[in-house]
């Protein structure tokens, strides 16, 4: 198999294209509101209407009709109904769009030794010193007791001020109980100010801070319903002399939400029925209302069928089981620097194309989805017709890799599914990189999967 570069180095303009907006796409969208907003504008624009609006209405659904449907504003569902009754199975394409991050706790102001900060509690699974000595933005949103929300995002403008959490130098860092090692969860306090209140009696600095925010409409009660996530601050970018990746935060699983996204979004009259599935809670393990193992998708499909006047509870269950779904999480790239927990021979390389992963799971596959080669077979058949590069892969050494997407939550529907995802390195650090080959590669590789007619 050639690197893909061969193929795409003399033709870059489609590929750069794509990326210009996948960056655009990256460098606004941080929190799952933001991407939701920005997948509700985009598929609008290709012609998918409401699901609630329709369901208001009284509205009818037929091959060709495009909708979608919103979970909590942190989950979306875009269907295309195919030409073939829904229960002949769907064509299913999910990531997920949370991120590693920082999260603020419920009363997160305090003041300590001439600082005010707002104490966090880390989401998902970090390295928790690679969250220090960065430049953070605030993205987030406070309801009020009303019902109004006030929407957050402080950082990413050139001229926006930053936030970030203090670390040692290494003089002060030479104990055996060093940080360079690691950090406390309860040390990643983010720093905020250091102005005092003249007026105020005590904690001038606070009282100072809670001034600005009522500027902004917010009292420090407000935090209690509030969402508010510390994020790197800045612009996903190209990487490296010849521009051939994309350094940007949030590629897990953002990478594979936006090429799933853009391939949905030109789906035309298909034979079988699509749906890009982009859910929350992921890297907490898919649980929640807004999270893969919900009720939410099989409600959101029997209301579909429903409008298309081909609900039944059978034809439901028979649509789930007769679906094949790409799993479209990202997968461990072999990095040069950290060689050790790889097999290069059967792990996923830079530039060889679309990731799949026929097992995933840790210590003997314990807790992984092992996809049927029939499928495989098939999937084999819908990439190679369709020109597409990919690559078989695994996520580590044995017993030393592995871990978990939301595979299995799907297969307990009794339908095909197999991860496929982009590459990447620095997994779930505050700046991730991709190889541009392989974003385009399974943007191509998700379009083809849509269309399949098997
Ligand atoms: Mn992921
Ligand atoms: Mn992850």
């Amino acid at each position: 198999m050639d690197n893909l570069w061969k193929k795409y180095a003399e033709n870059r303009a489609p590929l750069e294209q794509f990326c210009d907006g996948y960056k655009d796409f990256l460098s606004t969208c941080k929190t799952e509101r933001e991407c939701i907003k920005y997948a509700i504008k985009r598929a609008e624009q290709a012609g998918y209407k409401s699901l609630a609006t329709l369901m208001e209405q009284g509205g009818k659904l037929k091959a060709g009709d495009k909708v979608y449907a919103v979970n909590m504003n942190k989950t979306i569902v875009l269907v295309v109904i195919g030409k073939q009754p829904i229960e002949q199975g769907l064509n299913i394409v999910g990531a997920h769009i949370d991120s590693p991050r920082i999260d603020l706790k419920a009363t997160p102001i305090y003041e300590s030794t001439g600082f005010c900060l707002f104490d966090t509690h880390y989401y998902g699974g970090i390295k928790k010193y690679q969250w220090t000595a960065l430049p953070l933005a605030l993205h987030g949103v406070v309801i009020k007791k009303d019902g109004s929300n006030i929407e957050l995002s402080i950082g990413e403008e050139p001229s926006d001020t930053v936030f970030g959490i203090s670390d040692l130098l290494p003089h002060l860092d030479r104990k055996p109980e060093s940080k360079l090692k690691d950090v406390a969860g309860e040390d990643l306090n983010v720093l905020v100010g250091t102005i005092e209140d003249g007026k105020a009696e005590k904690e001038k600095i606070k009282s100072n801070i809670l001034n600005i925010l009522k500027e902004k409409g917010i009292e420090a009660d407000d935090f209690f319903s509030a969402e508010i996530e510390m994020v790197p601050a800045g612009r996903a970018r190209d990487f490296g002399l010849d521009r051939s990746m994309v350094m940007g935060y949030g590629q897990d699983d953002r990478v594979c939400a936006y090429t799933a996204l853009m391939a949905a979004l030109e789906i035309e009259k298909p034979e079988r029925t699509t749906m890009c599935l982009l859910v929350d809670k992921e890297e907490i393990g898919s649980v929640g209302a807004t999270g893969m193992a919900s009720q939410y998708f099989e409600n959101v499909l029997a209301e579909i069928m429903n409008l298309a006047g081909q609900y039944s509870e059978l034809a439901l269950r028979r649509a789930m089981t007769r679906s094949m779904m790409l799993s479209s999480d990202v997968t461990a790239a072999v990095d040069p620097n950290n060689l050790a927990p790889f097999n290069v021979t059967t792990d996923a390389h830079f530039g060889m194309g679309l990731s799949f992963n026929k097992y995933n799971g840790s210590g003997g596959k314990s807790g992984s989805n092992d996809a049927n080669p029939e499928f495989i077979g098939k999937l084999r058949a819908i990439m190679d017709e369709a020109g597409v590069q990919y690559q078989a892969t695994e996520m580590g050494k044995v017993d030393e890799g592995g871990g978990g997407t939301i595979a299995y939550l799907m297969a307990k529907y009794g339908m095909d599914v197999i991860d496929a995802g982009v590459p990447v390195l620095n997994m779930h650090a505050p700046w991730e990189i991709t190889s541009k080959a392989d974003i385009y590669e399974a943007y191509r590789g998700y379009k083809a999967f849509y269309a399949s007619k098997k």
